[in-house]
């Protein structure tokens, strides 16, 4: 596979084509005033908010930051969710380049902002370097958070790798029980998500409400496509897994990752063969 093969700037004739923000025109923090968009009574909120959801107050304000926020640049949305949020903000990184992009503007607009990894035994070499490489380049401490059972533990209680028979059963225990335990006493979360990712994705809001965490979850990157993403971290020289230039669009746990090919959706490399997309943190079932 050729470097940079999937990096899609290497086959973009005009890279900054459909680029609503510049890179390089990011606006500091203290630009950011966003509040008087932010009257709740300013939405069209529906009637009631989702079962399991949040009080009628907070529904009404998620709904009218969502729509004011809706063509605002990514670093936006970081810094109003830091502001509005506090100590309650909190992200969870898996490294990939949509979170590599996370990393970078929150050590700008809101350095502050507890970032942890899954660390769930199974991820590639490559993707726990990162670790270091966030911590030269930005000064930034990333959690490690892990399962309560080592692996080889996990599999000698389990008769074997749990991923090659159940992998929602080895997600549930390596990824969404400690992201439960971890997620104590947050409120607000930010996914890397992109809507043209996949069907699942595509009708992510900028402010939503996770049902499945009973949290505020903001997705900065909802309304960017692979090339502005890419274009952002080539102009803005921001690290990222060296695994994406050798076929790795979509960067999971080394046994259920492979390399895409030519012509193949970014995230059909995760669990290949399955049915399964996805490891259950974004989806509400
Ligand atoms: S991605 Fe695979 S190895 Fe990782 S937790 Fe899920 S099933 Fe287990």
């Amino acid at each position: 596979m050729p470097v940079n093969a999937l990096n899609p700037l290497a086959n973009s004739a005009s890279p900054a084509a459909d680029s609503p923000a510049a890179p390089n025109n990011a606006v500091p923090a203290a630009h950011v005033s966003l509040s008087a968009k932010l009257d709740p009574a300013a939405a069209e909120p529906k009637a009631t908010p989702p079962a399991a959801g949040p009080d009628p107050e907070l529904w009404a304000e998620l709904q009218a930051a969502s729509a004011a926020l809706e063509s605002a640049a990514p670093w936006e949305i970081l810094t109003w969710t830091a502001q509005r949020f506090g100590a309650g903000f909190a992200v969870a990184t898996a490294f990939g380049a949509e979170g590599m992009l996370i990393i970078h503007w929150l050590a700008k607009h809101a350095p502050q902002t507890p970032i942890f990894n899954l660390e769930t035994g199974y991820q590639f070499p490559e993707t726990l370097a990162m670790v270091d490489r966030v911590r030269q380049r930005y000064g930034i401490e990333i959690e490690l958070v892990r399962p309560e059972l080592p692996v080889p533990l996990y599999e000698q209680l389990h008769g074997g790798p749990v991923y090659s028979h159940s992998p929602d059963q080895c997600c549930r225990d390596r990824k969404l029980v400690p992201l439960r335990r971890r997620l104590e006493g947050v409120t607000a979360w930010a996914s890397a998500i992109r809507r043209d990712q996949s069907p699942d994705r595509s009708v992510v809001p900028i402010v939503g409400w996770d049902r499945k965490f009973g949290l505020v979850k903001v997705s900065p990157l909802a309304n960017w496509t692979k090339r502005q993403v890419w274009q952002t971290i080539v102009a803005e020289n921001v690290p990222y897994n060296p695994l994406h230039d050798q076929g790795y669009p979509s960067i999971g746990c080394q046994p259920c990752t492979r390399c895409v090919l030519a012509g193949e959706d970014e995230r059909s490399g995760r669990w290949a063969g399955s049915k399964k997309t996805e490891c259950g943190l974004h989806s509400q079932d």
